[in-house]
Order: structure tokens, then C-alpha cells, then sequence
């Protein structure tokens, strides 16, 4: 977690907003644009501690850039994002400490290759937050047994399964003691036969309180997880809603239309 170090000015600075406290992740009027097409348009968002939140929407709407920009894998142009009360800063060694509050999980499990995978759950917390290498094993073992996969730690990403590799993948975020997750199209690479073991442990995270966002297409978790939904089309967030109000009756043309097609 962030430094409580009083030389450390960003966790006392003036730019700390007042907010409720638990408010976790913030965004206030968030654009952003890939040259002529405007990706994000005003976007207001305000996530809490412990939610999980489900983003959907037809390709294209926007939903894995707003991921991006969370934890500054993309820019924006105009509003503000802040995580924990502390804008995120545009660059530098604050940057890489307060992105990795924020643990992503993508759809292709990145994982380093040429190293295994205990190493791929033991370097980050080694190289950002500075842990001994004996703790970080420790740790890494834990998370490993946690997502069922203890007995792989020796073994190199590739002669995983997709499912257990992004389940790997979530342990090591999870090394960082996130304070939030992004998950992004968690499922979408895998075979079927193994979405349910990556979706099992993420329903087990959400029972664990950890606060998520979950960008997905898998309704089913939708419906048993999320605290809210939120559909994005064209770069906007058009309703939000929890899964029971937003499945049984959605109000905008847009997400009955969405939903017509996918359930
Ligand atoms: P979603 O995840 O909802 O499918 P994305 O956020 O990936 O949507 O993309 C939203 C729009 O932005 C799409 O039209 C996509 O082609 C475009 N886009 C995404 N990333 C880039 C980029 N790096 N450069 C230019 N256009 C991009
Ligand atoms: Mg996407």
C-alpha cells in the first residue's frame, strides 16, 4: 500500500480532494481521444471500496481504454482520476507506486515467458515494492495456492493451460496488495472447459471484499458478483444499475438492444 512516510508529499499534499472515504477510484469528467474519434466522453465514475463493478458493452464502446486509463496505460485529455484520494500523476517513480495499486488482468495473461512462474509472482513485488526475496517467495506460494496452482510455481508459463496462466496472472497482481483490481476480458482467450476456474476465483475475491472492475461478457458473473453494472456505448457511460434492475429492465434502447443479442 501507498507510503505513510510524512516526507512523502503526495500523501498529504493540497491536491487531495475531499471525498467521502470510501470512495476508492474517482473519475470526474474524463475525456480522452485517439486522434478524430473521441473515445471517452465525460466520463463520471466513482467506484467504492469493496464494489464490484461489471463494465459491458458492444466492442468498440470504450470499456478496456477506460480500463487503460486507470492506472495511466493511457493518458487522458481532460478531468481527473484519482485512486485512494491521490491523483494519479503523469510520469515517474509516483507513477509506477500508485499504478501498482492497481492490479490489471488482461485478456492475453502477459506473462513473462522466460521465467516461471513462482518468478513471474515473485518480481514485481522484488522490483516495486522492494521486498525481500524470502518474503516474496512467500508470498508468491500463498497467492499461488490461493488460485490453485501451487504445484505449478516451478514450471514455465507455456506449459500452463490458458486457465491456469491467468490465474497466475491474478496472483501476481494480487502480490502488490492492490487496492483495486481491473479486469479486463478475463475469460475472453480461454478455452470454455476453463472459464469457470479463473471466474471461481474471482467470485472468491469479490467474497474477500477486494474492491473490482470487471470488464466482461460473461453474464452469469454479473449476475452473482457485481454490486453494479455499468454499460458503456460509443465512449459514454449510458446507464448503471445493479445486475437484478439492469438485466430485468434496461432503460436505454442501446443496452436492450445489446442485451437482445447476447442472452
Ligand atoms: P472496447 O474495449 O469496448 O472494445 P476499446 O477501448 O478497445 O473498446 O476501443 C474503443 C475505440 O478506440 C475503438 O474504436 C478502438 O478501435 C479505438 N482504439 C483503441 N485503442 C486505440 C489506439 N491505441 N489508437 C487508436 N484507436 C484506438
Ligand atoms: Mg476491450
Amino acid at each position: 500500500s501507498v507510503s505513510k512516510d510524512p516526507k512523502d508529499a503526495l500523501s498529504k499534499g493540497p491536491q487531495d480532494t475531499p471525498r467521502a472515504a470510501d470512495d476508492l477510484v474517482v473519475l470526474s469528467g474524463v475525456n480522452k481521444h485517439f486522434g478524430a474519434l473521441h473515445v471517452l466522453q465525460d466520463i463520471d465514475l466513482t467506484i467504492t471500496r469493496g464494489e464490484v463493478v461489471v463494465v459491458i458493452g458492444p466492442s468498440g464502446s470504450g470499456k478496456s481504454t477506460l480500463c487503460r486509463t486507470i492506472n495511466r496505460l493511457e493518458s487522458i485529455d481532460s478531468g481527473t482520476i484519482t485512486i485512494d484520494g491521490k491523483p494519479l500523476p503523469q510520469e515517474g517513480k509516483e507513477l509506477a507506486r500508485l499504478r501498482s495499486d492497481v492490479g490489471m488482468v488482461f485478456q492475453s495473461f502477459n506473462l513473462f515467458s522466460h521465467k516461471t512462474v513462482l518468478e513471474n509472482v515473485m518480481l514485481g513485488q522484488i522490483k516495486v515494492r522492494k521486498t525481500e526475496k524470502k518474503a516474496a517467495e512467500e508470498k508468491a506460494r500463498a497467492l499461488l495456492d490461493r488460485v490453485g496452482v501451487g504445484t505449478q510455481a516451478d514450471k514455465y508459463p507455456a506449459q500452463l493451460s490458458g486457465g491456469q496462466q491467468q490465474r497466475v496472472a491474478i496472483a501476481r497482481a494480487l502480490a502488490m496488495d492492490p487496492k483495486v483490481m481491473l479486469f479486463d476480458e478475463p475469460t475472453s482467450a480461454l478455452d470454455p472447459e476453463m472459464i469457470n476456474e479463473v471466474l471461481e476465483v474471482m467470485q472468491q475475491l469479490a467474497r474477500d471484499g477486494m474492491t473490482m472492475v470487471v470488464v466482461t461478457h460473461e453474464m452469469g458473473f454479473a449476475r452473482s458478483a457485481a454490486n453494479r453494472v455499468v454499460f458503456m456505448a460509443d465512449g459514454k457511460i449510458v446507464e448503471q444499475a445493479s445486475p437484478e434492475e439492469f438485466f430485468s429492465n434496461p432503460r436505454s434502447d442501446r443496452a436492450k438492444d445489446f442485451l437482445s443479442k447476447i442472452l
